[in-house]
């Protein structure tokens, strides 16, 4: 079977800057090629879209609603059911690197300031993922937002001042499955606000049958087990592309999501909004 990676750069995101997940997915398929392991090829590929600073994660996230604060999102899949997540993890320029290292705890999800523990714990330092591209964005998104509904439930310790994830999917050339994501999340967003990246079934799923991963409105995305309910079309015979369009018509207009689909029969991505994202094939 041939392997193949696709990797996106988040509902909403400009087509420009389409050169950046397709780096991300030839760093995935090189290290796919050259260790055979699904997961880790999906970790390469988010971490070097993390590092990507045009990119609503790792380096580049947004804002919380404080201007001030960034807490990230961020986890892996096999379809052997191993699954590590991070959720509002600060101050960590890979929060990738983290989820994966969550796989080798007894856990699955590790939150706040227990995973950022672990992230200094692997020698992954203290790193601001703040840049002035991410603060113009929420100075910007601020002036067209007077008044934030949010704003009456603030949890900001301190005082106020004012979307596009990244995700990879990777098929072996054995058949083997696996998936990442990671995200500043959205706009409008409180102080431990988690979205559907690092939600199993929600922002990601992989199985036997397939790959799958999420993008856009968290909220709706968690709703819905959007990722679940592609890969539960795949693993009943659907092609990749007609379970991720049948899932994607089903989401209301207003509402940005986007997919991208690994199966059998090969990958698709789609999205309401513009989405940048690469597809790539390597050799049988
Ligand atoms: N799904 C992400 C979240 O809600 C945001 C995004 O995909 O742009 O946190």
């Amino acid at each position: 079977m041939k392997p193949l990676i696709i990797v996106h750069g988040g509902a909403g995101a400009l087509p420009e800057i389409v050169d950046g997940p397709q780096a991300a997915a030839q760093a995935g398929l090189a290290h796919l090629l050259l260790h055979g392991d699904p997961l880790e090829a999906v970790v390469e590929a988010a971490r070097v879209m993390e590092d990507d600073p045009r990119f609503n994660a790792g380096t580049g996230s947004n804002l919380r609603l404080d201007g001030a604060r960034i807490q990230m999102d961020a986890s892996v899949m096999a379809d052997d059911g191993r699954f590590g997540a991070v959720m509002a993890l600060e101050r960590t320029r890979n929060p990738i690197l983290v989820a994966r290292a969550v796989i080798d705890t007894p856990h699955l999800m590790l939150a706040g300031e227990g995973a950022q523990n672990l992230a200094r714990r692997l020698g992954l330092p203290d790193f601001d993922p703040t840049t002035p591209e991410a603060r113009r964005k929420f100075e910007k998104w601020r002036l067209e937002n007077p008044v934030v509904p949010h704003d009456r439930w603030r949890n900001f310790p301190e005082e106020m001042r004012a979307h596009d994830t990244i995700g990879a999917v990777v098929r072996g050339p054995d058949g083997r499955f696996a998936v990442s994501c990671s995200t500043g999340g959205t706009t409008m967003m409180l102080l431990g606000r988690v979205g559907d990246s690092p939600i199993v079934g929600a922002g990601l799923y992989a199985g036997p049958a397939g790959a799958v991963t999420a993008t856009g409105e968290g909220e709706e995305i968690i709703r819905r087990f959007l990722s679940l309910r592609v890969y539960e079309r795949m693993a009943r015979g659907e092609s990749a592309e007609s379970a991720g369009r049948a899932e994607l018509d089903a989401i209301p207009a207003g509402v940005a999501v986007g997919l991208i689909a690994a199966g059998l029969d090969g990958a698709w991505g789609g999205s309401n909004r513009q989405m940048p994202f690469a597809l790539l094939t390597g050799p049988a």
